[in-house]
C-alpha cells in the first residue's frame, strides 16, 4: 500500500469539521485561523514503541494514548484543543493497523472536536510524533511558576494505575512477546488505565483563574511537582497516606510497593495543582467537572520535594520518576 492511500485513511476516520480550519490534510501546509484575544498553547510529545508503550499495546490504544498524552499537556496549561498534526513511523505499509490507529486517535479527538489537519508519514520502527495546538485567553494560562508558600498540592483523579498496570504486563499477564494473556478484573482496569489514559481538559479548564501553578503527571508526582517547585523558587511536602488510590490498586500489593508506583511511576496523565486555602468551592467545582482532586500536601519555603506518612515522619522513596538516558 501506498503511503498516500495510508494518508487517505487517516484522514477518513479523523475527519472533524471545524469552522477555523480554512484548510486542512491534503496541501503543502494547513491554513488556520486564530480566535481574537486568545493566545495559541503548542505542545509535541513522542511516543517510541517499547519505550513508551508495551510493544503488544493494541493499534486502537496507540492512537487514543498518542493523542491523549498531548491532550494532557494542553489541560495543564488551561488550554481549549483545536488542531493536532501527526508524524507517523511506520514499520510497514499495514492499512489494517493504521485503520486501528486512526480509530484510535479520532475517538479521543471527536470528544475534543479536535481536527487532525496535517502530518508525516514515513518508514522505520515504530513511532508516533503528535502536536497539538489550543486556545487559551491571553494571561490566563497556567504556569509552573506560579506555586506560593501555604498553598495547598492537590491531585486529580488516583495516582499509581499506570505504573501497575505495566507491572501486571511484566509480571507474566500478558507478558509472551506480542500478545496478551487475559488479565484479573484489577489487573485489566489497571493495563486499561495504561493503554488508555484520560486527558483531564475540562478540569484544567475550570482550574483556569484558581490554581497558581500546574503540571500534568507523566514521570511521576515527585518528578513532576518536583518541576512546580524549581519553577517556583519554593518547597512540597507530600502526605504520602493522603494519596488518592483506586479500589483496583489498593488490593494489589502492599502499602510500600503501591506508594512507590503513586509517587514515582509515571503515566498518571493527571493534573497537579497549587492552589490558596481562600477558594473553598474548587474541589466541589472539580468534582462537578466529573473528575474531582485530593489535597495531598503543602508548598513550603525552601526547595524540592519532601514525602511524610500521616504521623508526620520522614517517607523514603527510593525511586523518583522514570528519566530517559539514565
Ligand atoms: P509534503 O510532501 O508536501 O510534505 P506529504 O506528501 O508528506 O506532503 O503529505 C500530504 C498531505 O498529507 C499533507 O497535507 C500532510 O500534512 C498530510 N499528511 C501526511 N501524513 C499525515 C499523517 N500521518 N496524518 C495526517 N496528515 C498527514
Ligand atoms: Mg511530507
Amino acid at each position: 500500500m501506498h503511503e498516500f492511500d495510508l494518508i487517505a485513511v487517516i484522514r477518513d476516520r479523523c475527519a472533524v469539521a471545524r469552522e477555523d480550519v480554512r484548510l486542512g490534510i491534503g496541501d503543502d501546509a494547513a491554513l488556520l485561523a486564530m480566535p481574537a484575544g486568545h493566545i495559541l498553547a503548542v505542545s509535541t510529545d513522542t511516543l517510541v514503541a517499547g519505550v513508551h508503550f508495551p510493544k503488544s499495546t493494541r493499534a486502537f490504544d496507540i492512537g487514543w494514548k498518542s493523542l491523549a498524552v498531548n491532550l494532557s499537556d494542553l489541560a495543564a496549561m488551561g488550554a481549549t484543543p483545536a488542531w493536532a498534526t501527526l508524524a507517523l513511523t511506520l514499520p510497514d505499509a499495514d492499512a489494517q493497523w493504521v485503520g486501528q490507529f486512526a480509530d484510535g486517535f479520532a475517538a479521543l479527538a471527536g470528544e475534543f472536536k479536535l481536527a487532525l489537519v496535517g502530518g508525516d508519514t514515513t518508514q522505520g520502527p515504530l513511532s508516533i510524533t503528535v502536536t497539538v495546538h489550543g486556545f487559551v485567553p491571553d494571561g490566563a494560562a497556567l504556569l509552573r511558576s506560579g506555586a506560593r508558600v501555604g498553598d495547598g498540592v492537590y491531585v486529580t483523579g488516583t495516582l499509581g494505575d499506570a505504573a501497575a498496570g505495566l507491572r501486571c504486563l511484566e509480571q507474566g499477564e500478558g507478558a509472551a512477546a506480542g500478545s496478551r494473556s487475559t488479565p484479573s478484573m484489577s489487573c485489566a482496569t489497571l493495563i486499561e488505565r495504561l493503554d488508555r489514559p484520560t486527558p483531564r481538559v475540562a478540569q484544567g479548564l475550570a482550574l483556569r483563574g484558581r490554581a497558581s501553578a500546574c503540571i500534568d503527571i507523566s514521570d511521576g508526582l515527585i518528578a513532576d511537582l518536583g518541576h512546580i517547585c524549581a519553577a517556583s523558587g519554593v518547597g512540597a511536602e507530600i502526605d504520602v497516606d493522603s494519596l488518592p488510590t483506586s479500589s483496583a490498586l489498593l488490593g494489589l500489593c502492599d502499602a510500600a510497593t503501591r506508594q512507590a508506583l503513586q509517587l514515582a511511576g509515571g503515566d498518571d496523565y493527571e493534573l497537579c495543582f497549587t492552589a490558596g486555602d481562600a477558594d473553598a468551592p474548587l474541589l466541589g467545582d472539580l468534582a462537578r467537572s466529573g473528575c474531582g482532586a485530593t489535597r495531598i500536601g503543602r508548598i513550603v519555603a525552601g526547595s524540592g520535594v519532601s514525602t511524610r506518612d500521616a504521623s508526620g515522619n520522614p517517607v523514603v522513596v527510593t525511586r523518583t520518576g522514570w528519566r530517559h538516558f539514565t
